[in-house]
């Protein structure tokens, strides 16, 4: 039997994997190998766009298990801080979140109890509820002005509005593993490209776009010139013919997209690695990757400033050094001068994860489609919902795997 993959990011690699021994697989990748987690590499290796993982990461650390890479995976405190007019206040111990002036003692406790509360509830009832609606009922106005929605914008740009509550529980809830002085994150130490380079090691990658544009009739799948007799298509669905989306009966997703510039500096700009700018500046975070990772694995350090758009979206159609100039500008604000600058980057990603609107968990695509033969996976599916990450990518390949051997008797 023989399985087209469509893109070669972790959902893809991740079905290859868990159907090489089983069928005859073919990947198909129009880009990068890697997709949003795959890295810029010059004397070393680092991601386009900023990562980490979590303790509840179970599917992305068990693979790293079996890929023999367990010796390189790092856990640290990563210390956040929130800058508001310029000024950045850190907030990992207690001592620094009771000092930060721009909450109430009472508005802090409030925050703490929701965090804990969040763990152990089901964030899927609150899926028709708006973000906003959400925080101004259950926490108050001060919360919602002072503290989430700067943090909103900076995550979902004037999309916010649209966010269903459940994310923000769901995102809170995954995001409370806290130790006293700080958040603890994981990484690959070196970059998770290695990551990438395993799962990839004896899967046929082959560089080409696919443009899907009718389905074959015979439950026979014609792609390159090559017959398949199935396909998985891992790609995200806006690339889909409008006609095609209507034949798998695909929702219609609003995707956002991501722009993030990484700058190599002389000097480090904080001590903090994740610091989230309440400031309406170009960028919503500016995160100090050599905070995380030792500086001397890189030689320089490395710091993003990260932004979220939409394909029409302003900031996304800006040319490269438009948006090098707007990042620099604001990047000032924080001391970063043009001497501290030794290069910069700007890397874009146009569907770069699902908005979860209201209602979103019904959109939330099968991996069977009503074509015999053909699947969906990826940010779409179901692991990856209410936050899109490395670990859910990795599940639904596995899972629209688990489904397709299934279906033809290959288990
Ligand atoms: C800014 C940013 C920060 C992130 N940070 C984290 C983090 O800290 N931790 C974490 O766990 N996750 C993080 N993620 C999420 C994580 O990177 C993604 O969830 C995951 O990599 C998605 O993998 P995927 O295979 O589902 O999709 P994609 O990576 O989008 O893969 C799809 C692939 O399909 C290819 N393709 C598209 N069209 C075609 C076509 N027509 N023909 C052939 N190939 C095609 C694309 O080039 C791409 O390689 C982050 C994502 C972004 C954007």
């Amino acid at each position: 039997m023989k399985v087209a993959i469509i893109g070669a990011g972790l959902t893809g690699l991740s079905a290859a994997l868990n159907l090489k021994e089983f069928a005859k697989v073919k990947v198909f990748e129009g880009e990068n190998v890697g997709g949003l987690a795959a890295s810029y590499c010059k004397n070393y290796c680092i991601e386009k766009f900023y990562h980490h993982c979590f303790r509840q990461d179970a599917e992305l650390l068990k693979l790293i298990k079996e890929l023999k890479l367990s010796n390189k995976l790092v856990w640290r405190i990563a210390r956040v801080g929130y800058a508001v007019d310029s000024k950045i206040y850190p907030l990992n111990t207690p001592f620094e979140i009771l000092r930060f002036p721009y909450l109430s003692l009472y508005d802090k406790l409030k925050l703490a109890m929701f965090t804990i509360k969040s763990r152990k509830r089901d964030y899927v009832l609150e899926d028709n509820k708006g973000v906003v609606d959400g925080i101004k009922e259950e926490l108050g106005e001060k919360l919602l002005n002072n503290f989430f929605m700067p943090l909103l914008k900076s995550k979902f740009g004037e999309n916010y509005k649209e966010v269903s509550y459940a994310w923000l529980l769901a995102r809170v809830s995954i995001r409370s593993n806290r130790k006293h002085g700080g958040e603890e994150l994981g990484y690959l130490r070196h970059g998770f490209h290695q990551l990438i380079e395993k799962m990839g090691e004896d899967v046929d990658v082959n560089r080409g776009e696919i443009k899907l544009e009718k389905l074959e009739k015979f439950g026979r799948f014609l792609l390159k010139g090559e017959e398949f007799d199935a396909v998985i298509y891992t790609a995200p669905i806006p690339e889909l013919d409008e006609k095609l989306r209507s034949a798998l009966n695909l929702p219609n997703i609003k995707y956002q997209s991501s722009v993030c510039a990484l700058i190599g500096l002389k000097d480090k700009i904080t001590d903090i690695y994740w610091t989230n700018v309440k400031d309406e500046l170009v960028f919503g975070a500016l995160i100090e990757h050599t905070n995380f990772m030792p500086l001397e694995d890189y030689g320089e350090h490395l710091a993003y400033l990260a932004s979220y758009s939409t394909p029409e979206g302003w900031l996304f159609n800006k040319s490269e050094d438009e948006l090098k100039k707007l990042y620099m500008k604001d990047a000032k604000r924080f001391g970063v001068d043009e001497k501290n600058i030794k290069w910069i980057k700007i890397f874009k990603a146009k569907y770069s994860g699902p908005i979860f609107e209201k209602g979103y968990t019904k959109k939330i695509t099968d991996y069977r489609t009503p074509v015999k033969g053909f699947y969906i996976a990826g940010m779409t599916s179901k692991p990856n919902y209410p936050e899109r990450s490395m670990n859910g990518s990795i599940k639904a390949g596995r899972e629209v795997a688990e489904v397709l051997k299934s279906d033809f008797g290959l288990i």
